[in-house]
């Protein structure tokens, strides 16, 4: 039976992340001929609301008030509530960032409604509509299903194909008022501490360093061979806690979790609270000299060796392709 989908289409620094069009193919598969609402929030809304037609949505809201302008947990999740009892979609999909992360589960408690978090794949058979996700740090994998409310789920990055780009496809963009109050928190300026560069979460390769590289400029030839794979630079919390490396590029249970297509392994021992955030890549390379590193238990190719030398060389070779 056909239903309505909404999505959020979440912004980063003036673009649509991937996810959002990775959730919009969920909501389609979801939809099953029905409708795709997106839903867009922020000061720059307005400009990328045909995108988020161009990936499959049928019509996108873009509720309007001043305390919407910058993220907020409070803001959003009031907006996004108040759209879900206006429009009474069957399905509500969100990537599994940290923005989803925190206000899926207050939009679910304001709506009573069950939430199906971090999921990574979705089968849909009839009216039954099955996802999978990890459990155990990544070791297991478990199918839910929801049974009564609405299809609520969040979904993990690099896991559910994104529609083709259709430049034809048209659709209704709407502007709608929502009531936003007693927020306990005013954004007035947000400075960013890095601009640019592919974002770790959803990049399709991520070079990564451990305690290994042995210090900041270490890090250098990691950002390099990234460079020139067009990836990102993730790191260990060893590296991190040894001033290496930025918190914000943590790998791991209490880092970031990511599922690239490539993930290289620089330095890295292979704690199992570092694997908890990287087994489910596609293919694991790792660079260790120690040839009993945990880190090769999980790896589908190792290399045993200095990373001082083979991370140079592999860039060298990676140019000239
Ligand atoms: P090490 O374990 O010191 O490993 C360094 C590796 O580099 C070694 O294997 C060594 O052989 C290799 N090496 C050294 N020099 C070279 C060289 N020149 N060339 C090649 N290889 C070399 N860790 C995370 O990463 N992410 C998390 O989210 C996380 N959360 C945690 C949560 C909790 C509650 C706890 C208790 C721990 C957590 N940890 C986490 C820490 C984790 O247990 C490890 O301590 C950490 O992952 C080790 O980082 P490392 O592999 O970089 O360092």
């Amino acid at each position: 039976m056909s239903k309505k989908v909404l999505v959020l289409g979440e912004i980063r620094q003036g673009e649509l992340r991937q996810v959002s069009f990775e959730a919009i193919a969920a909501a389609k598969q979801i939809a099953d001929g029905g409708e795709v609402v997106g839903l867009l929030l922020g000061s720059e809304a307005a400009t990328l609301a045909d995108t988020m037609i161009q990936y499959g949505a049928d019509r996108v809201l873009i509720p309007e008030h001043p305390y919407l302008q910058s993220y907020t947990s409070d803001g959003y999740t009031q907006a996004i509530t108040q759209v879900v009892e206006t429009e009474k979609p069957e399905g509500i999909i969100l990537g599994h960032t940290s923005i989803g992360k925190e206000i899926s589960a207050r939009i679910a408690a304001k709506l009573k409604a069950g939430l199906i978090s971090d999921a990574v794949g979705l089968e849909v058979n009839g009216d039954e509509f099955v996802f999978t996700r990890p459990i155990y740090s990544g070791k297991a994998f478990e199918k839910k299903v929801i049974k009564e409310g609405p299809i609520f789920a969040t979904i993990r990055p690099n896991n559910i194909a994104a529609l083709e780009k259709g430049e034809s496809r048209t659709g209704e963009v709407s502007l709608i008022n929502v009531e936003i109050k007693d927020l306990r928190t005013i954004v007035q300026d947000v400075i960013r501490k890095t601009a640019g560069g592919v974002d770790l979460s959803e990049a399709k390769i991520i070079v990564s360093g451990g305690r290994g590289v042995k210090s900041q400029e270490g890090f250098t030839i990691l950002q390099e061979l990234a460079d020139v794979l067009g990836g990102a630079v993730g790191a260990s919390r060893g590296a991190c806690d040894a001033g290496y490396s930025d918190y914000s590029l943590q790998i791991g249970q209490t880092g970031k979790v990511v599922t690239p297509d490539l993930y290289i392994a620089c330095g890295i021992s292979g704690a199992i609270q570092h694997v908890a955030g990287m087994s489910n890549s596609k293919i694991i390379v790792a660079i260790n000299k120690d040839p009993e590193a945990p880190i090769f238990k999980v790896a589908d190719y190792g290399i045993v060796g200095d990373l001082f030398t083979v991370v140079p060389l592999l860039t060298e070779e990676f140019k000239r392709i």
